[in-house]
């Protein structure tokens, strides 16, 4: 018989009878609401604890530009994300139309422009797409844009960049559209007392117990606390993200479009209601210290680089966080405690691949199979 013990807060552990069909959750940013959601709906009791409030202020996901870009992304990545990241473009919409609430969900590709003086850079990132292409040619070639394919495909850079490259099943959302959506949806299971949710508790492993049988059974706890799990995960580390929300009416692009930067990956995203996403910057500090002058003067001037019109924007937002990562930058499971199952390094690809991340964890969930897990090369420590 096996015993799951749950501590309070500030006391010695309590004994908590464990009923198999209760699951802990740690973490309300991306991946705990996705699993917790999921957990639900196969009939499961669970606890979510989170750090911060429901707003979910410490989670990366917050924050994020949520780009579903996989080809784009695999001039930068391993082609295991690739490939989770298709799986996502698949199933992106299958989770948004089972929330209650609106989400924006757009695949209208991406668009791929560069100024002169980084034609170069364009030329490398073009032939690091096309290699991709080459290994696995079920995914979509780059195609190679002249000044009147951008013409056709964004009206409102006409005669602005000369060449372009276009990746046309490539997506996004709205990431606190979806935030939003999955906590209201939450809400419902908690009104149906299958869901306790317990805001503002910091909680590490420890304060958790397993006693009794430590043999495998049944996934108890899901640790999904990105950063917030540093002390369990050597080497994870946060790489700081700033980007900015600007309400630009004037614009009017109808895709994300990526400008090349010789710096770093520069989305310049529209989400509903003349909303603009510009980001991200990535720098290898941990710091989720207020956007710095430099990032800001490079994402906006970036912006007006590629329309004028952005001048006139209003900055609604400006956000900076953390992307959990691991030592190799790629994702992870681990399920080397019995009844644990963490999930972490989702990096600065965990809208593109938390479906898969999901849909690997469930299999195993459900039939302790690794077969999705493996198909992807996806690391998981047993
Ligand atoms: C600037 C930026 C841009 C990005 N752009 C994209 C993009 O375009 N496309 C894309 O696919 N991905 C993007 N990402 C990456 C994506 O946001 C992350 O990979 C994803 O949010 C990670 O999900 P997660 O659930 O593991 O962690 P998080 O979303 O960070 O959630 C972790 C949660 O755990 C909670 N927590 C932490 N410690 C504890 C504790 N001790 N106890 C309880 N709760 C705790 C936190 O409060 C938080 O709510 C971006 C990220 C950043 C920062």
């Amino acid at each position: 018989m096996k015993h799951f013990y749950l501590s309070k807060p500030n006391s010695r552990p309590m004994s908590l009878m464990s009923n198999p069909s209760n699951a802990i959750v740690l973490g309300a940013g991306l991946m705990g609401r996705l699993m917790s959601l999921a957990l639900l709906k196969r009939g499961r009791r669970v606890d979510l604890y989170d750090a911060q409030g429901a707003n979910a202020s410490g989670s990366a996901a917050l924050v994020a530009a949520a780009m579903l870009a996989p080809m784009a992304e695999s001039a930068i990545t391993e082609m295991g994300v690739v490939q989770m990241g298709r799986h996502g473009l698949h199933r992106w919409p299958e989770i948004i139309k089972d929330l209650q609430d609106h989400v924006f969900l757009q695949q209208k590709g991406t668009l791929i422009v560069w100024h002169a003086a980084d034609a170069h850079e364009a030329q490398r990132f073009h032939q690091l797409m096309d290699q991709t292409h080459a290994k696995e040619p079920a995914l979509e070639k780059a195609q190679v844009l002249n000044a009147e394919g951008i013409q056709a495909l964004e009206p409102t850079l006409a005669h602005r960049f000369q060449r372009g490259l276009y990746l046309p099943s490539e997506g996004q959302l709205d990431n606190q559209q979806l935030l939003i959506a999955l906590e209201r949806d939450l809400y419902r299971f908690e009104a149906q007392g299958r869901l306790q949710l317990h805001w503002h508790q910091r909680k590490a492993l420890e304060d958790f117990e397993l006693e009794s049988d430590q043999s495998a059974g049944p996934i108890k706890l899901f640790d999904c606390r990105g950063l917030g799990a540093k002390a369990q995960w050597p080497g994870l580390r946060g790489v700081r993200g700033e980007v900015i929300r600007l309400h630009a009416p004037g614009v009017e692009l109808s895709r994300p479009t990526r400008l090349i930067h010789p710096r770093y990956p520069l989305y310049i995203a529209p989400k509903e209601n003349d909303l603009y996403v510009i980001g991200a910057t990535e720098i290898e500090v941990e710091d989720n210290s207020e956007a710095s002058v430099r990032s800001t003067l490079e994402l906006l001037t970036a912006a007006y680089s590629l329309h004028p019109a952005f001048a006139e924007g209003r900055i609604v937002q400006m956000n900076t966080q953390n992307r959990p990562t691991l030592t190799d930058n790629l994702p992870c499971i681990d399920l080397s405690s019995p009844s644990i199952m963490k999930l972490n390094g989702l990096y600065r690809h965990g809208f593109l691949i938390a479906p898969a991340m999901l849909d690997c964890a469930l299999e195993w969930v459900d039939a302790q199979s690794l077969q999705l897990a493996q198909s992807f090369g996806l690391r998981v420590i047993q």
